[in-house]
């Protein structure tokens, strides 16, 4: 086993890093402001071959392994710790190869290109107001008008992306989780759509949203989506008619994998400022950092946080073992993919609320920006990909055995 990365990982770490640094960095906090990410950061993004890491390089990709994914997310979130770059970064990474793994080949051809390219964006519509963790339950419909197109109707919620995609040149639109049959059949008659709401630049009719206000990772916005009656051409499903439950749950996983990943950026870049503040801040004559009650704190959250990465890590390295190696099993890359997401969302938010302690009253104020980063992280514990409670289920099944917890 060895613990290094390899001397291409390195490379291209220190890449993404360089990257960050000169477009991320100068920038985050104006995105967080604004609550807009400007073309300009968008075509960046896609020069140094980020949204397009996991796409194969037959559609414009970089054709990256998940791992090497996870690093470049890492980097891309401890640079922008509001997270909404690493957020549209990881949605493009998971959903968008599930497209590759899954859609038709028209499909393919016709959007991973421009996603690779920054032309169009890809999100992942799942949740329902009447529950977004009962996956199964979803009751926003599909139906057939013919041999080549379907009706979609129905409502989502929490859907992030919409002006994200509206703002691209040629559009993109959701991995959407729909109804095919009989709801009492639950997830065997689930199927899945790319359900676009601009192609070619032009707005598909009949797709509204009226957007939440969000209180963090403001780049980005997150809507309730009203479809009404929309004709989605056969060749947007992706995969087999009532078979999309386990895709979707594929994709799930890859998120959560990638979001473990995001969360270890987001908590280096707070606890380096909690670093930084209890070298330089004096109290009663001497800095923080001589006070036991907060150097052992940060003792035990750097040890958390080694922990943390090597988890998220092993669950990159996980999905790669199955996809790429044809290793491992489904089960795995969603058990280390869902521990993944769990710890690391949780200790981000963890240390990010030590952090603002830490910097007393200052921490109370807009000008010292650690809030966003603590709040960012915290859009990870109560959703987003899976509520806690749903991952610890997930963990349970593995660990404990299905037919124990059920
Ligand atoms: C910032 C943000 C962005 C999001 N973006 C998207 C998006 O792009 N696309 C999308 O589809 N959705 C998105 N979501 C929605 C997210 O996926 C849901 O919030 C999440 O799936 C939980 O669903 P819910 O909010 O309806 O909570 P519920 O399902 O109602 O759950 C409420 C609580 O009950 C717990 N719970 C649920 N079931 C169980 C159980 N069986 N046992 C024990 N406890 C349980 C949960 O852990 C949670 O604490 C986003 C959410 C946020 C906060």
């Amino acid at each position: 086993m060895d613990f290094q990365l390899s001397p291409e990982q390195t490379l291209l770490r220190d890449k993404v890093s360089e990257f960050c640094k000169r477009v991320i960095e100068p920038r985050w906090l104006e995105i967080d402001e604004k609550g807009e990410i400007g073309r300009e950061v968008v075509e960046k993004m896609a020069g140094a071959g980020l949204p397009g890491m996991t796409i194969s390089m037959e559609y414009g990709g970089q054709e990256g392994s998940f791992l090497e994914a996870a690093i470049a997310g890492e980097e891309l979130a401890y640079h922008g710790p509001a997270l909404s770059l690493a957020v549209m970064y990881l949605i493009q990474c998971s959903w968008g190869y599930i497209l590759q793994l899954y859609g038709s080949e028209d499909a393919r051809r016709e959007i991973l290109p421009r996603i690779a390219s920054g032309d169009a964006a890809i999100g992942i519509a799942s949740t329902e107001a009447h529950g977004g963790s009962d996956v199964a339950s979803v009751k926003c419909r599909a139906v057939k008008t013919d041999d080549r197109s379907w009706s979609i109707s129905g409502e989502k919620t929490m859907v992030s992306l919409p002006t994200v995609i509206e703002r691209m040149p040629w559009g993109g639109g959701w991995f959407l989780i729909a109804r095919t049959g009989d709801p009492a059949l639950k997830h065997r008659t689930i199927t899945d759509f790319v359900l676009l709401m601009k192609k070619n630049g032009k707005k598909v009719e009949n797709i509204s949203y009226t957007p939440w206000t969000e209180f963090a990772r403001k780049g980005l916005d997150t809507s309730v989506l009203t479809i009404d009656n929309v004709l989605v051409d056969d060749v947007y499903r992706v995969g087999p008619v009532n078979g999309g439950f386990k895709i979707a749950m594929e994709g799930f996983n890859l998120a959560r994998t990638m979001i473990g990943a995001i969360c270890v950026g987001c908590a280096r870049w707070l606890m380096d400022r909690a670093l930084e503040w209890v070298r330089t801040r004096q109290v009663f004559g001497k800095p923080l950092s001589a006070y036991q009650g907060v150097s052992f704190k940060l003792a035990d959250f750097a040890t958390e946080l080694e922990a943390a990465k090597l988890l998220s890590y092993k669950a990159a390295w996980t999905a790669d073992r199955y996809y790429r190696d044809k290793q491992g099993t489904l089960a795995d890359v969603a058990k280390i993919g869902a521990m993944s997401k769990l710890k690391c969302a949780s200790l981000a938010v963890d240390i990010g609320e030590e952090v603002m302690k830490i910097h007393g009253g200052a921490a109370y104020f807009k000008e010292t920006p650690i809030f966003r980063a603590w709040l960012a992280a915290f859009s990870y514990v109560v959703g987003a990909e899976g509520a806690e409670n749903i991952l610890k289920l997930i963990v349970a099944r593995e660990v404990i055995g299905k037919e124990y917890v059920e």
